[in-house]
């Protein structure tokens, strides 16, 4: 079979009504929906337009969600592929499947790059120098790296990568020009996990009993991917039992399901 060489979103639906919480890194990805709309205003006054930004942080906490509602916001393309998809990739294949997304995204300009699990390829070069799997990713790597040298400060083209693990990265990746931004998405506090609620409530059929400000409570450490889990599994549950709408015991029951398997996962990991 064919693989995939990446995504293409040319209309993507996604808003920052989508993204709760998240205050702070909404601000600063504001500023690059911006430069894809008014690049003219930034550039005429002899500025760079950033090429590059780096979404930094635990797994589900809305990084793809947040790139994605910036193509949204600014209504361009949204080009995507995952870092770990190179892992079981064919030899030689990485680096030219980097300069097709460049070239795609380039010609649809304006436009988003989203890269996830960026560390899968941007891992510091050099270690374990032995494996050819470790030449092939290195490859990818450095094919990157020329890419986003290569467009002009005016091609409008805004490469948004993200990891969990930026300690782990290439510095050259980091480097001005690069992914020079930083924006951190960490996990929901209780008023922004009650937000997450209320956007994955929105299509549910809701029992008068419930009290998000109690679920809120009783889901420290969740991520907004636990939260819609949650959410959805509690819908599942309610409509297995023959009710009319979702209700109080039925998202206890889903948080109860949901610390189960993030238990287990925990397991398998220590
Ligand atoms: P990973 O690091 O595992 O790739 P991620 O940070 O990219 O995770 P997403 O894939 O964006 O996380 O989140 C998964 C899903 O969880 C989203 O599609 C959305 O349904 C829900 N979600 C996560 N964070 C939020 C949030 N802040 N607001 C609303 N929904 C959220």
């Amino acid at each position: 079979s064919k693989a995939k060489l990446f995504d293409q979103n040319t209309e993507v639906k996604t808003s920052f009504k989508d993204v709760a919480g998240l205050e702070g890194a909404k601000e600063e990805v504001q500023e690059i929906v911006d430069f894809l709309k008014f690049p003219e205003k930034y550039t005429t006054l002899g500025g760079k337009i950033p090429k590059g930004a780096l979404l930094v942080g635990p797994p589900g906490t809305g990084k793809t969600l947040l790139a994605k509602a910036v193509a949204g916001e600014a209504k361009v393309p949204f080009f995507s592929l995952s870092g770990s998809d190179f892992v079981e990739m064919f030899v030689g294949v990485g680096a030219s499947r980097v300069r097709d997304l460049f070239k795609q995204a380039k010609e649809k300009s304006p436009s988003i790059i989203f890269i996830d699990e960026i560390d899968a390829i941007g891992r510091a070069r050099g270690k374990n120098a032995m494996s050819g799997s470790n030449d092939e990713r290195e490859n990818t790597l450095n094919q990157l790296l020329t890419e986003m040298d290569g467009f002009g400060t005016n091609t409008n083209v805004i490469v948004i990568a993200a990891t969990n693990r930026a300690d782990i990265l290439d510095k050259a990746l980091m480097r001005a020009g690069r992914f020079d931004r930083q924006i951190f998405v960490d996990l929901p506090d209780v008023r922004e996990r009650k937000e997450i609620f209320e956007v994955h409530l929105r299509p549910l059929k809701k029992a008068k009993n419930l009290d998000l400000d109690f679920l809120s409570k009783q889901t420290p450490g969740f991520s907004g991917a636990d939260i819609a889990n949650v959410c959805n599994e509690a819908a599942l549950i309610a409509a297995r039992n023959g009710k009319k709408a979702v209700d109080k015991q039925d998202f206890l029951d889903a948080v109860d399901r949901i610390i189960g398997g993030l238990e287990k996962k925990n397991k398998i990991i220590t």
